[in-house]
């Protein structure tokens, strides 16, 4: 076994990796930029080299560099994580030279199952089934337009070098494709150096269920039954489960013998993952196979009890797998929720920033159910914009599925992250989605459910009333609290009213105290719209996090006060409380209300971002529809389309300008 290994990578996989050598009794060593000097990784690693600025190509994707900080380290492998160099053949050859081991496939398998259009080639002569489509290279529109005339629409256009969800298109007409090629062509280009696209048939109503794989130097392959990642936006995997809620036994079976017969074909080592996507009838076809540890591995490694990264570095030192398929068990059920630092109200949007609050759910076993949380942050660090806005992967297990989502639930309930926009309230709002608890998963889920986007949802009664509930036990114990202290001047508070109105977003709602304690822990029976509910929390002022129960049901919620009053999110609801009597009440209905600022008239840049080209002059009449600009960021290409029918005003921007969120591109007159 290795004494020392280096991991090429940063963030929670890194972190991740790092845990498993350290329980196997290796040394480790990490890899750091100029932004990474103060990450988890680096912190948790036995010891760390510097390599470079911050940007990935001078830092994480240089060979030469991670390679000599092997050398000086002693490192005798290298876990390369996922993204970055993991899938590089050119890389994994390098360090054979050296005589470092990489911990992973070797190069022929990589170079073989790396390219899109050569991998579909590769699994068509293994028997596998694969997407129909056209299998070589798309010259330009026009062969393009015949392609999928042949094929059939819906299309899919593809960079063959792609990945992460990036360089694909669908098209539904001749002009869609003609359309989606130059842009499938241009962001292949731009994002991946390799401008080579196809075509291939778009399966409707597809779900995305993958296999992992794992195979040893000595001719063993396994499957680790499969994945369902149907929960995407932008082709990219948000929330993903093991097993998928869609595979009977049978399925599973040929799937996962394609999968193997594949890796045997390629002479594959290691952990690989072999994409399919699978129709309504459940017919499955070959996307891509990812040779390397994929993102949401945790939740096979919760279902199968296998340690995944642990065999990944067995069998790059030459250990034979210590078990064969019939040793294969699937256990419960595991769900994953990527927390993304972007926007959901915007589409999804990348943010940026420092975490000022960080606070997981606890991790480990309870009750039954086993709550993980990989990550490679903390309080107080940054999302940068240099890499993936990934902040961490929660993941549940319960023995079944419903459980697992409950539970996944209450651990996003308690999940308290602030200084940059994330998908909390999306994942929480999923999670009591009728549809997913259901199991009723395509990969067009989000578009299909939010077509107008996810935006922020309102109570209905019994949630209001709960919600009602606990902002006005945090308002007691703050006031009691405050009561209490001692070498206060206070006035006369008097005996304690019985009587509040708490304003839940534009609603009032009264509530009336009948008997309890405002102490810690609170425990007060009220009456809400005729009913008697009675609350029990332990709560103390300045936790962001309250638990406990109203009217038995039990409740996660958090707490951020505001000016004159306290936002409490739950269930991916999030609405502003403030607590009146009667009297503030009565008044605060005659108070005029302040009305947000026109942006009706202006055209605001939607994240951070890069001007790529201004579609129109001043002056010009824009149909709805039509591009007005296109900003580039994380790597994609936006395109600003009119929402209606306007003419240009002032354009106050240029191609080459880098915008702010909300900046102004252009006015409409
Ligand atoms: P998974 O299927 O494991 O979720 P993804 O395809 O979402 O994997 O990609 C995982 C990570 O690897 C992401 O951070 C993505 O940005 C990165 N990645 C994947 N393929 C490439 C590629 N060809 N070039 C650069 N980064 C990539
Ligand atoms: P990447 O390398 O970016 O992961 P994939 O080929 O694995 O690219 O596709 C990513 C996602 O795009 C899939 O999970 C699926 O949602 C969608 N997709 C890809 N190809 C097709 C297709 N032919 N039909 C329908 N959806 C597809
Ligand atoms: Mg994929």
């Amino acid at each position: 076994m290795f004494k020392k290994i280096l991991i090429a990578n940063r963030g929670e996989i890194a972190c991740r990796v790092i845990k498993t050598a350290r329980r196997m009794g290796i040394a480790t060593v990490a890899v750091y930029s100029d932004a990474d000097r103060d990450a988890l990784h680096v912190e948790m690693a036995d010891e760390a080299v510097h390599i470079g600025a911050a940007p990935a190509v001078e830092s994480y994707l240089v060979a030469v560099k991670i390679i000599a900080a092997c050398k000086e380290t002693g490192a005798e492998a290298v876990h390369p994580g996922y993204g970055f160099l993991s899938e590089r053949a050119s890389f994994c050859e390098a360090l054979e030279k050296e005589g470092i081991i990489f911990i992973g496939p070797k190069p022929k398998a990589i170079t073989a199952m790396g390219d899109k259009i050569e991998s579909k080639k590769f699994a068509s002569a293994a028997k596998v089934s694969t997407v129909p489509g056209y299998l070589g290279v798309i010259e330009d529109a026009d062969h393009a337009e015949k392609i999928a005339g042949e094929i059939g629409y819906p299309v899919m256009i593809k960079a063959s070098a792609g990945g992460g969800g990036k360089g694909m298109r669908i098209a539904w007409s001749e002009a869609e494709v003609r359309d989606g090629f130059d842009r499938a062509r241009s962001e292949a280009r731009s994002s991946f150096g390799d401008d080579r696209v196809f075509i291939e048939k778009y399966v409707v109503e597809p779900r995305h269920i993958e296999i992992q794989v794992l195979a040893d130097a000595h001719g063993n392959a396994v499957y680790l039954c499969e994945r369902e990642c149907s929960i995407q936006r932008r082709n990219q995997k948000v929330a993903e489960e093991a097993p998928s809620p869609f595979l009977d036994e049978a399925t599973r079976k040929a799937m996962g013998e394609q999968s193997v017969a594949l890796a045997k074909a390629v002479d594959y080592q290691s952990a690989g993952t072999v994409e399919f996507i699978v129709d309504k009838d459940r017919n499955f076809y070959f996307l891509e196979m990812n040779t390397r540890l994929q993102v949401e591995h945790p939740v096979t490694e919760l279902v199968t009890g296998i340690d995944l990264v642990e065999q990944m570095i067995r069998v790059a030192a030459g250990e034979k797998l210590p078990f064969s398929q019939k040793d294969i068990k699937l256990n419960g059920w595991a769900i994953e929720s990527r927390l993304y630092a972007e926007d959901p109200y915007r589409n999804f949007l990348p943010s940026i920033g420092r975490l000022t609050r960080y606070r997981p759910p606890q991790e480990g076993k309870t009750d039954g159910r086993i709550i993980r949380n990989d990550t490679g942050v903390f309080e107080g660090a940054e999302i940068s914009m240099y890499y993936d806005p990934m902040i961490a992967k929660l993941c549940t297990w319960a023995p079944t599925r419903i459980e697992a989502i409950d539970a996944m639930g209450e651990a996003l309930d308690g999940f308290v992250v602030d200084g940059i926009e994330h998908n909390v309230p999306f994942l929480s709002a999923l999670m009591k989605h009728p549809r997913w608890r259901e199991g009723r998963l395509s990969t067009g889920f989000i578009a299909e459910e939010y077509p107008e986007g996810f935006a922020p949802m309102s109570p209905d009664g019994d949630e209001a009333a709960a919600l009602a509930a606990i902002a006005l036990s945090c308002s007691l114990v703050e006031g009691n609290r405050r009561e209490r202290h001692a070498d206060r001047l206070r006035p006369a508070a008097g005996p304690l009213r019985d009587d509040w109105v708490v304003k839940l977003g534009d609603e009032y709602l009264s509530l009336k105290l009948l008997d309890g304690l405002i102490t810690i822990p609170f425990e007060m029976d009220m009456e809400i719209g005729g009913a008697v509910t009675s609350v029990v929390t332990d709560w103390r002022p300045g936790d962001a996090v309250w638990s406990g129960s109203v009217g038995g049901r039990k409740i996660t919620a958090q707490i951020r006060p505001f000016l004159n009053g306290l936002r409490i999110d739950w269930q991916g609801l999030s609405v502003k409380a403030r607590i009146f009597t009667p009297r503030q009440a009565d008044l605060d209905r005659l108070m005029p209300v302040k009305l947000p600022p026109d942006t009706s008239k202006l055209l605001l840049c939607p994240m951070p971002g890069l001007v790529v080209s201004i579609a129109v002059a001043e002056g010009q009449e824009v149909k709805a529809g039509e591009t007005l600009a296109v900003v580039e960021a994380m790597k994609m290409e936006n395109v600003l389309r009119a929402e209606r029918d306007l003419v240009v005003g002032k354009i106050q921007t240029k191609p080459g300008e880098s915008l702010a969120v909300d900046a102004v591109i252009m006015e409409f007159a």
